[in-house]
């Protein structure tokens, strides 16, 4: 596959010139890192506080966001924490409508019925397509878009969220940020408030 570059000169005029894909796949030497891990293939906590640690866990924290729908104050998407109560339910998030979900595609547990799928449970179900109940925040009803896979009902009867999460665990001291918990999941700082999509507190 060849890619066209655009040039834009000083005098407003432009050209275009091919590179061949062999190019852009020269290798890059950037830096690869790993970590001590737990038997159990989860990050063990360092137990030293540094500004070094804030950086990288800052980093990590970003990599949550991204691929593991996280979010605190300063990271991912703030629509989606709850930041009042930290309780990751159906009957907190902004997709449910008379205990239906509006978002998700009907499934076994959550069959299609009028104006949605379900019914969700209110107090221990939820999915990673969390978003936090606000007046300001109409949503489409895009029943049918999403896949179900991810709804689960937790055993705890409260529903998710980082403090009931096994990979959880007290951060040696708060962060900066007053991030109290360590994950041990992603290897970085987490809020009381938070959660993602990787929560692994039993389900039913
Ligand atoms: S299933 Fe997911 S998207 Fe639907 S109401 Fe529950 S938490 Fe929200
Ligand atoms: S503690 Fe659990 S829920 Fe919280 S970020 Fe880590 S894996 Fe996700």
């Amino acid at each position: 596959m060849k890619k066209i570059y655009l040039h834009i000169h000083r005098d407003g005029m432009t050209s275009s010139s091919h590179h061949t894909n062999d190019a852009a796949l020269a290798p890059m030497e950037r830096k690869l890192i790993d970590m001590y891990r737990d038997k159990d293939g989860l990050y063990t906590q360092p137990a030293e506080i540094s500004v070094e640690r804030e950086v990288w866990e800052s980093h990590n924290r970003d990599r949550a966001a991204f691929h593991g729908f996280y979010a605190d104050k300063e990271t991912g998407n703030p629509h989606s924490v709850d930041w009042s109560h930290g309780r990751y339910n159906c009957g907190r998030c902004n997709m449910e409508q008379n205990k239906l979900c509006i978002f998700l595609k009907p499934s076994k547990d959550l069959p299609q019925r009028d104006g949605g799928v379900g019914p969700v449970n209110m107090e221990s179900g939820s999915c990673e397509h969390f978003e936090g109940k606000r007046l300001g925040d109409s949503e489409l009803k895009a029943f049918n878009m999403v896949d179900s896979d991810g709804y689960g009902v937790a055993k705890n009867g409260k529903g998710f969220g980082c403090p009931v999460c096994p990979y959880a665990e007290k951060r040696v001291e708060p962060d900066s940020a007053g991030r109290t918990l360590w994950c041990k999941f992603w290897a970085t700082a987490v809020d009381e408030m938070a959660c993602c999509k990787y929560n692994a507190a039993p389900v039913l």
